[in-house]
C-alpha cells in the first residue's frame, strides 16, 4: 500500500503560549514513527510560533482559511498569508464550522479550491450527524459533501487533499465509531473516488478517521484497510497523541 499514514492534531480553540510551547517541544523530542506524516493545527494566533518551534518533519495546518485573496474580510486569513508564514496545510469543512458557523457545502468547496490553487494541502472534513446515521443516510451525506468539492477541483488537485471522515456524533463525545462503521464509510469514500475522480486517486488519496480517537482505540482502527490515519482533537492535547502517531508500531 503506497498511502503514507497520516495523523493530524486539531488543537481547536485550546491552549495558550505556554501550553502550546510545551506540547510542541514534547513532540519534537518524542520518538515518532518516521513512516507517519504528522501535522498539527494550532489556533491561528499561534501558527507562526508553532511553525518556528516545531521540528521540520512536523507539518503545521491552519484550522480554516478564507476563499478570497485579500480585502475587507474582518477576522479572516488568506491562503497567501498562510503560505507567507510557511504553513503548508489547512483544515477545511470541520463540522464545528459547518454546524456552529453555518458553513455550507458550497463555501467549503470554494475554500478548498482557493487553498489548493494557492499551493496549500487540505484536510477536508466530512461526516454525518447522529440523525443522519440513524436514518441510514451516511453515504448520501458524505457523497453530497464530496460532490460539492469535486465540482470545484480539477481531478489532479485531489493529490493535495486528505479526506477526514468525522461522524459528528463521535466528535468530542467519547463515542468512537466501531472499526466496522469506520471501515464501511472509508470504503464508500474510496469507491466514490474511484468512480468520480480516478482509480489512481482512489488508490493514493488518504482517508483518515476522526471522532474520539484515543490511544486505546487507535490500533484497531489503524488495522482497517481503508483507514489511512486519524484527525485527533482532544487527545492531541495529551501525551497520548504520540501513541496515536505510533499506532502502527
Ligand atoms: P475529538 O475531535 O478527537 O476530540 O473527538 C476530533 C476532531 O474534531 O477533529
Amino acid at each position: 500500500m503506497s498511502r503514507r499514514f497520516f495523523v493530524g492534531g486539531n488543537f481547536k480553540m485550546n491552549l495558550v503560549v505556554n501550553s502550546v510551547t510545551s506540547i510542541v517541544t514534547n513532540l519534537n523530542t518524542a520518538q515518532l514513527d518516521p513512516s507517519t506524516e504528522v501535522v498539527i493545527a494550532p489556533p491561528s494566533l499561534y501558527l507562526l510560533l508553532v511553525r518556528q518551534l516545531a521540528d521540520s518533519k512536523i507539518g503545521v495546518a491552519a484550522q480554516n482559511v478564507f476563499d478570497k485573496p485579500n480585502g475587507a474580510f474582518t477576522g479572516e486569513l488568506s491562503v497567501e498569508q498562510l503560505r507567507d508564514a510557511h504553513i503548508d496545510w489547512t483544515i477545511i469543512g470541520h463540522s464545528e464550522r459547518r454546524v456552529v458557523l453555518k458553513e455550507d457545502d458550497d463555501f467549503v468547496a470554494r475554500k478548498t479550491k482557493a487553498a489548493i490553487d494557492g499551493g496549500l494541502s487540505v484536510i477536508l472534513c466530512i461526516g454525518e450527524s447522529l440523525d443522519e446515521r440513524e436514518a441510514e443516510r451516511t453515504i448520501e451525506i458524505v457523497t453530497r459533501q464530496l460532490n460539492a468539492v469535486a465540482e470545484c477541483l480539477s481531478k489532479n488537485q485531489w493529490t493535495k487533499v486528505v479526506i477526514a471522515y468525522e461522524p459528528i456524533w463521535a466528535i468530542g463525545t467519547g463515542k468512537v465509531a466501531t472499526t466496522a462503521q469506520a471501515q464501511e464509510a472509508h470504503a464508500a469514500i474510496r469507491k466514490w473516488l474511484a468512480e468520480k475522480i480516478s482509480s489512481e486517486s482512489a488508490e493514493n488519496t488518504r482517508v483518515i478517521y476522526g471522532g474520539s480517537v484515543s490511544d486505546g482505540n487507535c490500533k484497531d482502527l489503524a488495522k482497517q484497510p481503508d483507514v489511512d490515519g486519524f484527525l485527533v482533537g482532544g487527545a492531541s492535547l495529551k501525551p497520548a497523541f504520540v501513541d496515536i502517531v505510533n499506532s502502527r508500531i
